[in-house]
């Protein structure tokens, strides 16, 4: 898989893709990234990359030019998915991640200041992603954010690749607790379940707790499910 990244502040994401699983994956060769400096596709001997916005008022917007050129050496194959990170997108969720993970190129699309030009968003892009309803200064931590949830579900990521299907919202539900040792802290004890080397009952006991902490943190999840009679005890139990 590709993913190109097109920002105004490029070092912010490039230490990233130096450390753990992102750059593993890289060496690994599943995913090859590129983060590119808009300023380079632009023309002028002051590289502008913003400009004021019709109709007046506050903040610069992001001029169409320089993406325009970019999105065109970027997307030499024509077969990629542009995406334009904004608070206005489809908030991002780990079913989309893993729909994501499934595409062969990415160019993510970091905006600034007040955002882009609306031409980029009706020419080129083929999907809008918000990372959560706050404001962010710009998009290259949002696109890092997709970077890094995409990248721990390609195949060969985790070393486990179990694991990344026991974690929250991969089943619709929260992940269970976790423990490690020593199996006594200072009086707080690990439970006995997790001890007893007995498979079936750990796995149950997982399921349980995950089936009560979504319904105490998360009930809209449990929503989508179809649970058995013995399920909503424990989730009305819980609530
Ligand atoms: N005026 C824009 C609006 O209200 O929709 C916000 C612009 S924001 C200050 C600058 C840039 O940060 C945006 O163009 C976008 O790329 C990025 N950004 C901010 N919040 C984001 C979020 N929640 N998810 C994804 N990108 C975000």
């Amino acid at each position: 898989m590709k993913m190109d990244v097109l920002a105004l502040f490029p070092e912010i994401i490039a230490p990233a893709l130096q450390t753990g699983i992102l750059k593993r994956i890289q060496d690994d060769g599943g995913l090859s990234v590129n983060v590119y400096n808009l300023r380079d596709w632009t023309t002028d001997k002051h590289k502008t990359v913003d400009d004021y916005p019709y109709g007046g008022g506050a903040g610069m917007i992001l001029k169409p030019e320089p993406i325009f050129a970019a999105a065109e050496t970027l997307n030499a194959e024509s077969d990629a998915q542009f995406i334009f990170l904004t608070p206005q997108g489809i908030p991002l969720t780990q079913p989309m991640v893993e729909a994501l993970s499934l595409e062969t190129h990415l160019i993510l699309i970091c905006g600034r200041y007040k955002g882009v030009d609306e031409r980029v968003r009706e020419k080129i892009v083929t999907k809008e992603i918000s990372i959560g309803d706050y404001v962010l200064s710009g998009g290259e931590i949002a696109a890092l954010v997709i970077l890094d949830a995409i990248a721990r579900v390609l195949p060969g990521a985790l070393g486990d690749f179990e694991s990344a299907h026991e974690d929250s919202f991969s089943k619709d539900l929260l992940d269970h607790p976790h423990y490690t040792r020593p199996a006594d802290y200072e009086g707080l004890k690990v439970p006995e379940v997790l001890l007893s080397g007995h498979h079936d009952n750990i796995k149950k006991w997982r399921y349980v707790e995950a089936l009560k902490r979504t319904a105490q943190r998360r009930p809209d999840l449990l929503k989508e499910l179809e649970l058995t009679d013995e399920e909503l005890a424990i989730v009305n139990k819980a609530k």
